[in-house]
């Protein structure tokens, strides 16, 4: 192994946390050293919807360009499908610049995430990929890791080492007390030749076994991923092909389906899987945990970068604030103030896709949601708004989710209560606060102390 050297800060992982972060730091004088196992644009199904605040956090940190260059598309709103019925929802009811989303090739975004990287001085770009991580008693030194150029292991030292490596999370388990439930995976394609419902525009279809979305990722491409709950229901073992074919193709909106159908048959899927991941973690001296390393949820909203980016932002100032008055003297107090303070900003966020993600596969309340969006002004707007990332109020968003319920339960007992209606009725509410509840238990903020 060859003698290392020491940077103040090491980032594993140059996706989209650790590469907006990196050039978010990039202008403060401190060291740092960005390893990744691969500096080749991805081909990646996840990360290609940003919301409007997710874009809002790369203004903020200056990167004010950052959809330039690489056929991003901007999103106005989404579109609701269910069988055969739709409206869509815009992010604003104003023309407002500040609330586009962007729909885009996750690879082309971090290859502009990364593009920031080039030429800085005290940015150093590793091509590796990191294989252990050092610890002196209590604390973190930094990593250890295959160098790709010389396929030899290699020692990092940092005074901080900012783990941002995606969703794996085999590095970093002893970071956290969470355990990363899988919930099932998402099967991705790329339709060509093909008109959205509503161009522009981000498109759940509410479906079996699970939502499907879709929205344009360049100018010619829309992206389409097809959520398989864990114990999906494909009793006759079909071929993936023939289920696509068979049970997904009739409930895509009939304008995308002969675009649908080409994709299916030229086989050129893939699949990732969906998992949550509460943020549960371990206070470590020189460790920070960040994107989806930290925090995961269902992909059905769109919220990842957004939460990985709010949290790129509030860590990069903490870091600033700090590394003025002695970076390393205060390291405790970034890792502290960063995990505490982020829970207030992300729980929204990280509520409404399980929340959502459930509603649609209720039979009763995915119709209730479905209705109660259609009636516009402030019913979708105001879900919207959190869906966006703009709002983060949480009593807003517990609000709406209790009025889907009961305006589920008002329909059930229409035209006038029966036993079985009321019965029926309270069965609705019980599986709406089901659904609620654990993810409310998920973000109250919880920290440890060091166990090591
Ligand atoms: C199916 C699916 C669809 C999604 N769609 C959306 C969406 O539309 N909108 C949205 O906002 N979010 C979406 N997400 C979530 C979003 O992709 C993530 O939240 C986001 O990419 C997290 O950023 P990150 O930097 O933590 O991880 P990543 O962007 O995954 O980056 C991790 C980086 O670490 C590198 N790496 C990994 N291990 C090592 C190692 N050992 N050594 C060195 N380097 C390593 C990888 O090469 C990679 O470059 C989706 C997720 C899934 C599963």
């Amino acid at each position: 192994m060859t003698k290392s050297t020491k940077y103040d800060i090491c980032i594993v992982g140059a996706g989209v946390a650790g590469s907006a972060l990196a050039s978010y730091l990039s202008n403060q004088g401190l060291t740092i050293a960005i390893i990744d196992q691969n500096w080749e644009e991805p081909d990646e199904i996840i990360g290609e919807l940003l919301q409007p605040s997710g874009a809002l956090k790369l203004r903020e940190m200056g990167l004010a360009d950052f959809s330039e260059g690489f056929d991003a598309q901007p999103i106005k709103g989404y579109g609701l499908y269910l069988n055969g019925d739709s409206f869509n929802i815009p992010y604003s009811d104003q023309k407002d610049n500040d609330k586009t989303g962007y729909g885009f090739r996750y690879g082309r975004f971090v290859q502009k995430l990364r593009s920031y990287l080039k030429d800085k001085d005290h940015i150093h770009l590793i091509n590796g990929k990191v294989i252990d991580l050092i610890y002196d008693g209590a604390q973190l030194e930094g990593v250890i890791y295959q160098d790709k150029l010389s396929n030899q292991k290699k020692k990092l030292k940092a005074t901080l080492t900012i783990l941002s490596q995606g969703s794996s999370v085999r590095l970093t388990k002893d970071l956290t007390k969470a355990k990363i439930d899988t919930k099932g995976f998402m099967l991705g394609l790329i339709l060509e030749n093909c008109e959205l419902p509503y161009p522009n525009h981000g498109h759940v279809i509410i479906a079996k076994p699970g939502p499907i979305l879709a929205y344009p990722v360049t100018s010619n491409k829309i992206r389409v991923l097809i959520d398989f709950p864990k114990y999906y229901e494909n009793p006759r073992g079909m071929e993936m092909k023939t289920y696509l074919r068979e049970k997904i193709g009739p409930q895509i909106p009939e304008i995308m389906r002969k675009s649908f159908y080409e994709a299916v048959e030229k086989e050129n899927y893939k699949t990732k899987p969906t998992c949550l991941l509460p943020a549960k973690p371990i206070l470590i001296k020189g460790a920070i945990l960040l994107g989806d390393s930290l925090n995961q949820r269902h992909p059905t909203t769109g919220g990842g970068m957004t939460v990985a980016l709010t949290d790129v932002k509030a860590l990069g100032d903490l870091i600033i604030k700090n590394s003025k008055k002695g970076f390393e003297k205060n390291l405790g107090i970034i890792s502290r103030e960063f995990y505490e303070s982020r829970y207030k900003e992300n729980a929204t966020i990280n509520i409404l896709a399980y929340a959502l993600y459930s509603v649609f596969r209720h039979p009763v309340l995915s119709k209730a949601c479905f209705d109660y969006l259609q009636r516009g002004g402030k019913f979708a707007l105001e879900p919207m708004s959190i869906l966006s990332g703009l709002s983060r109020d949480r009593k807003l968003l517990i609000r709406h989710f209790f009025m889907v319920a009961w305006f589920a339960v008002k329909n059930m007992l229409k035209p006038k209560p029966t036993l079985s209606r009321i019965g029926d009725s309270i069965k609705i509410m019980r599986d709406a606060i089901a659904i609620i509840v654990p993810l409310l238990l998920h973000e109250k903020p919880a920290i440890y102390s060091t166990n090591k």
